[in-house]
């Protein structure tokens, strides 16, 4: 046996030792993400090919591919067309009927079939019913080891050897150029021989009985090698399984850490007193949600609650009531916005809501003159400020608190984990509360925000309008300008958003591409287009620019002009994305649609029908975008509901791009689909529970090597998790 500590190293050990795998194949093997043999037994196919499948002649369908087992009727018979065109032509049986073959410039053929021997054919079926033909069939002898010709390395065994092409399941891998199939395939038959016995088995035994789950040996095996489905697929389910298992674990143990901590209990207010304070009856899905926060604030853990709920679902409330229990047991509370002009909101709905029930509100952002910010450090760290609105300008040094129990965070996704954990460290382990729009699903949110509960505001306000949605191409801006026109002199406001300030600006997360230079010439610079609007086409209305890099106050006040109804168009990039509140405003005019996130685009539609009026909101694809953008934004036109969107967007576009890769922080999935493996997701997480009821911190001998994989993967993830 080899020793334990030995088995890490094998696997660690890089690739260039391979024979076969010189430097210049290593290179192009890195560039696959393959430096070592963990790595290499890791690289997964993409796909196979099913050559297991042996039918006879008459059963043949023309146009699939299969394996047809035929004697040779005939010596093949070489014949030269014209020069650089060699046909070897051969007629082969089976019991059922006969087949024609043809070998184009492979003249060798000639000499390797031979008349009276039985051989397997693998190709796509041409010709008709009756004559059926196969072109330059991949073929090999049916008794391999017998003749002289046999294939290498082939036995009788169950197991099909690694150069044997048909009878057998053929992995598929993902290329890169310079590198062939069969170089992957045979580097990673030689990795498979070499580490047989040190495979990473990271389940532990208890799990993997339950779960019916087979060893990891069998697993590497069969997904790379499968002699047939059925062996693939109780080899995919085992890594599938292991795969989200290892994260589930991990994500359940940072969230452990967290709830070893003791927090301040608060004492549960009368929540009556609060609700009947707004002009309308709080929904059932607020309600909850304010339920399950005070719970939280009420036992001896620190909240960690994350609030998920799609635009317009009234999330401010849930947020205004937590401040309000935490204000009633004597201390302050802390709302972080991504943005100034949000910040500015915020602070104007909760003051207006909160002080006359005595709150004193305070605001703190970065624009604020030097004296305006001593004077709120000094209220704050006095606590002569309950509720202090402000931006990441709140995390400053400078800031100090006399007694803070509660922090909340709006648009979670904006900020990074760190700049939340550094606004809790100002206070001691206080509540935390995190909001977000960005609907994203149910099963994702669970694992992403592995270390948050999760309340989910599933229901929206009664009364609101409906709203339409459009995709338009060029061909329809003349009307949609009209519509525009038509729906000023009405009295209405309308948002067009265009993604860029500059042409060099690049694309917000959600693209990409990456390629900006290739695309800007048909990117409206926002910029432009305002002059445009604002000279040629609607010179007789008011438009207003916002742009994420103007200076603030002309920021503020053209979102002031806007929201007071000063102005009729505001022509603005995604600084509006989120947040903002202006129910007069009735269509949403998006230009480039196509290159926001779905998730992105609902957010930004959101910001229309708001109040009382039927709303629009008119989607431009840029001519040449293709089908899978139309159906993308289709998706838009079908459902107004912000969950659906994120699931359909997830199936499209997968996880990376879902978030934007740098967005969700998770490691990325090597076989696990998190659209796909609903069903082995909820196993893991069940099995993860068990584990760590039993052995919280991992420390049996039977977890050992699960332990060492997730040590594994946070180094990997190190920065990402940070
Ligand atoms: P979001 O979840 O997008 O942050 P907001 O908190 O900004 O939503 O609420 C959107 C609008 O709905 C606000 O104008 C708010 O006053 C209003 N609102 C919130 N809750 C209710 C309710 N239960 N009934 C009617 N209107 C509500
Ligand atoms: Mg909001």
């Amino acid at each position: 046996m080899k020793s334990d500590n030995h088995t890490p190293a094998l696997l660690e050990t890089s690739i260039r030792y391979i024979k076969g795998v010189g430097e210049a194949r290593e290179k192009l093997m890195e560039k696959l993400g393959i430096r070592t043999l963990r790595d290499l037994v890791g690289y997964f196919p993409r796909a196979y090919q099913d050559r297991t499948i042996i039918k006879s002649i008459n059963e043949l369908v023309i146009g699939e591919t299969v394996c047809v087992r035929a004697m040779a009727a005939e010596n093949p018979k070489l014949s030269r067309i014209r020069k650089g065109l060699d046909l070897v032509k051969l007629r082969a049986v089976d019991e059922s009927a006969s087949i024609e073959i043809t070998f184009f410039n492979q003249a060798y053929v000639k000499d390797a079939i031979k008349q009276g021997e039985t051989y397997i054919f693998y190709g796509k079926i041409s010709g008709t019913l009756l004559r059926p033909e196969m072109n330059s069939p991949l073929f090999e002898r049916e008794q391999p080891h017998s003749g002289p010709d046999s294939v290498p390395g082939s036995n009788p065994a169950k197991k099909p050897a690694a150069a044997q092409i048909t009878g057998r399941i053929i992995p598929i891998y993902p290329l890169t150029a310079g590198l062939s199939q069969k170089n992957i395939m045979n580097a990673v038959r030689y990795g498979l021989d070499k580490c047989a016995d040190e495979l990473p088995d990271v389940l532990p035994n208890s799990i993997a009985g339950h779960y019916e789950l087979c060893r990891a040996r069998y697993a590497y095996e069969n997904i790379h090698f499968p002699a047939n489905l059925k062996e693939l697929d109780i080899a995919r389910r085992r890594l599938i399984f292991e795969e989200l298992f290892v994260l589930v674990t991990a994500m359940k143990l940072l969230r452990e850490k967290r709830v070893e901590k003791t927090g301040r209990s608060l004492k549960t207010p009368n929540f009556e007193e609060f609700y009947k304070e707004f002009p309308f009856t709080l929904t059932g899905a607020q309600k909850r949600a304010i339920d399950e926060a005070s719970r939280d604030m009420a036992s001896n853990k620190p909240m960690n609650r994350l609030i998920q709920g799609d635009v317009g679902s009234g999330k401010t409330v849930i947020a205004a009531a937590c401040c309000w229990m935490t204000w009633r047991n004597g201390y302050q509370s802390a709302f972080m916005a991504p943005t100034e002009i949000l910040a500015k909101q915020h602070y104007q709905s909760l003051s207006t809501l909160l002080e006359p029930l005595g709150i004193k509100v305070g605001i703190l952002t970065g624009s604020m003159t030097a004296k305006n910010k001593r004077d709120t450090y000094e209220k704050l760290n006095l606590g002569e400020i309950d509720l202090i609105v402000g931006t990441h300008a709140l995390i400053s040094e400078a800031v100090n608190f006399k007694a803070l129990a509660l922090v909340i965070t709006d648009e979670q996704h904006r900020f990074g984990v760190n700049q939340r954990s550094l606004l809790t460290e100002k206070g001691d382990s206080p509540h935390v509360l995190v909001m977000s729009a960005t609907p994203i699903p149910r099963t994702l949110a669970l694992i992403i925000y592995g270390d948050l509960d999760v309340s989910i505001v599933d229901e929206m306000p009664p009364g609101r309008q409906e709203l339409k949605t459009h995709v338009v191409s060029e061909f329809h801006r003349e009307r949609s300008y009209d519509f525009v026109r038509k729906l000023v002199s009405e009295g209405r406001q309308v948002y067009i958003i265009c993604p860029m300030v500059d042409e060099d600006e690049t694309l917000e997360a959600g693209d990409s591409s990456g390629d900006s230079a290739e695309n800007s010439n048909d990117l409206k610079s926002v910029k432009k287009y305002y002059e445009t609007l604002s000279k040629k086409v609607f010179p007789d209305l008011n438009i207003e620019l916002v742009h994420g890099k103007m200076p603030t106050k002309k920021k503020d006040a053209a979102m002031t002009a806007f929201a007071s109804g000063t102005a009729d168009i505001l022509v603005a990039t995604t600084v509006v994305e989120v947040g903002v509140d202006v129910p007069n405003a009735a269509l949403i005019i998006i230009e480039n649609a196509d290159r926001f996130g779905l998730s992105q685009l609902h957010q930004l539609r959101g910001r229309v029908g708001r109040g009382e009026y039927e709303s629009h909101c008119v989607l431009f694809r840029t001519d040449k975008s293709g089908e899978i953008s139309r159906e993308r934004l289709n998706i838009l036109k079908s459902s107004n509901d912000g969950f659906k969107i994120a699931e359909e967007d997830l199936k499209l576009r997968g996880p990376g791009d879902f978030f934007g890769s740098r967005q969700h922080g998770l490691p990325e999935m090597h076989i696990a689909n998190f659209a796909t493996d609903m069903l082995v997701l909820h196993q893991a997480q069940n099995a993860a529970e068990t584990v760590l009821q039993s052995d919280p911190e991992l420390k049996s001998f039977d977890n050992r090597k699960l332990k060492e994989q997730i040590e594994r993967l946070f180094e990997i993830n190190a920065d990402k998790m940070n």
